[in-house]
């Protein structure tokens, strides 16, 4: 039996991670839930998977939590610590971070321990201090396993061959809900940017899908994953979202990943990894899919791809950067205080103001990351 812990366990990832341990209940059972502040949520999970420890992440709502429950009260953690608190707690074999964006870099750090596995669905963390939590996962012997669907298949692709045989890494990307439409990004609704096709995510992750920035940010997940140099990560445009992913060995030889758009299929292959198990993710039907539609990226109409290429190549600092102003860009959108077409130019503003620094500490990016976002949050003001 495997004890978890799942950080951000009222949003999608959580939800869906709970669902997938709720059908295994002999392999795993939950050790800890954190969420910022989504009480209600938490309450009926804890009726629902009786945790050791629940952590809130905003402490003025802590107590709120305390008068909900009434009796077989986990211990509570609370804060920013709190939260940071449980992920090191020892007592969990398995820590799932599914934190939305660079909030999830502390609590990443610390859940890296011996023995212990970090099954991440929070791509920021890599993007942002990828140099610092690889070579730590190395050093303690942890494991870090992705749940971002295309690096799960990357994953269960490369165990087809050895790491000096792979070629190069072929994400895919469903083009997000303005793949192949002609729609003036200027005036483009909030609403259809949350309109996305094959996956039901979170509001960040939909706005990142209709920008491209979201298969930005796998580029440089995947580089720091694999270690793979971005000119040998490639991504193919696939509107079909069943392909999750290809890697192409030195013989030319493809190995692709498919199945249904569920995130419940990555998630459990987390959990589970290097073991398979029955789910509850339905088989895939392709003659009933009947088609798969393949097309390179459109990257004029979407500079937010290339922006990413750029900041991975220009190192250091500069991914933090970039993802800080897109953090701030795509509140600023969600708002309604931006256009999309905004979005990229914000990202560019920040990337061409920003003196990067090579090798940036902890310190160092988190503070770029906190001046970033208030300063493209000032600049539209
Ligand atoms: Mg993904």
């Amino acid at each position: 039996m495997k004890r978890v812990t799942i950080l951000g366990s009222a949003g999608s990832i959580g939800r869906q991670t709970l669902d997938v341990i709720s059908r295994m209940r002999d392999e795993f059972s939950v050790y800890g839930l954190a969420t910022l502040n989504e009480v209600e949520v938490l309450v009926r999970q804890i009726e629902d998977f009786r945790p050791d420890v629940v952590a809130i992440g905003d402490k003025s709502i802590s107590n709120e939590l305390r008068e909900a429950l009434r009796e077989n009260t986990p211990e509570i953690l609370s804060g920013d610590e709190g939260v940071i608190e449980l992920a090191s707690r020892e007592n969990a074999d398995i820590v799932v971070n599914a934190i939305v964006g660079a909030a999830a870099l502390k609590p990443s750090l610390a859940a890296i321990r011996p023995g212990t596995r970090l099954c991440s669905a929070n791509k920021e963390s890599l993007v942002i201090a990828g140099h610092l939590i690889m070579p730590r996962v190395a050093e303690v012997g942890a494991e870090l396993i992705p749940i971002d669907s295309e690096h799960s298949a990357l994953l269960q692709a490369s165990l087809a061959g050895r790491y000096d045989e792979i070629k190069r890494l072929i994400l895919t990307a469903s083009g997000g809900p303005f793949h192949g439409k002609n729609i003036d990004f200027e005036t483009v609704t909030v609403n259809d940017a949350l309109k996305h096709p094959n996956w039901a995510m979170g509001a960040k992750i939909t706005v990142d899908s209709a920008t491209m920035m979201n298969k930005g940010l796998e580029v440089i997940e995947a580089h720091w994953l694999f270690d793979i140099p971005s000119d040998r990560i490639d991504v193919l445009v696939h509107p079909e979202s069943i392909i999750h992913s290809i890697v192409e060995f030195v013989d030319g030889s493809q190995i692709a990943q498919a199945g249904l758009p569920d995130m419940r299929l990555p998630i459990q292959y987390a959990l589970t990894y290097p073991d398979r198990l029955p789910g509850a993710v339905p088989s895939l039907n392709l003659a009933e899919v009947g088609q798969l539609n393949f097309s390179e990226p459109d990257y004029r109409r979407f500079p937010c791809l290339l922006i990413a290429y750029d900041a991975l190549d220009a190192g250091g600092s500069a991914p933090c950067a970039m993802n800080a102003a897109n953090e701030a860009a795509v509140r600023l959108f969600l708002e309604g205080q931006i256009s999309f077409a905004e979005i990229p130019r914000l990202l560019n503003r920040a990337l061409t103001k920003h003196a990067v620094i090579p090798k940036p500490t902890i310190d160092d990016i988190l503070a770029i990351n906190k001046e970033v976002f208030e300063e493209t949050v000032r600049s539209v003001e």
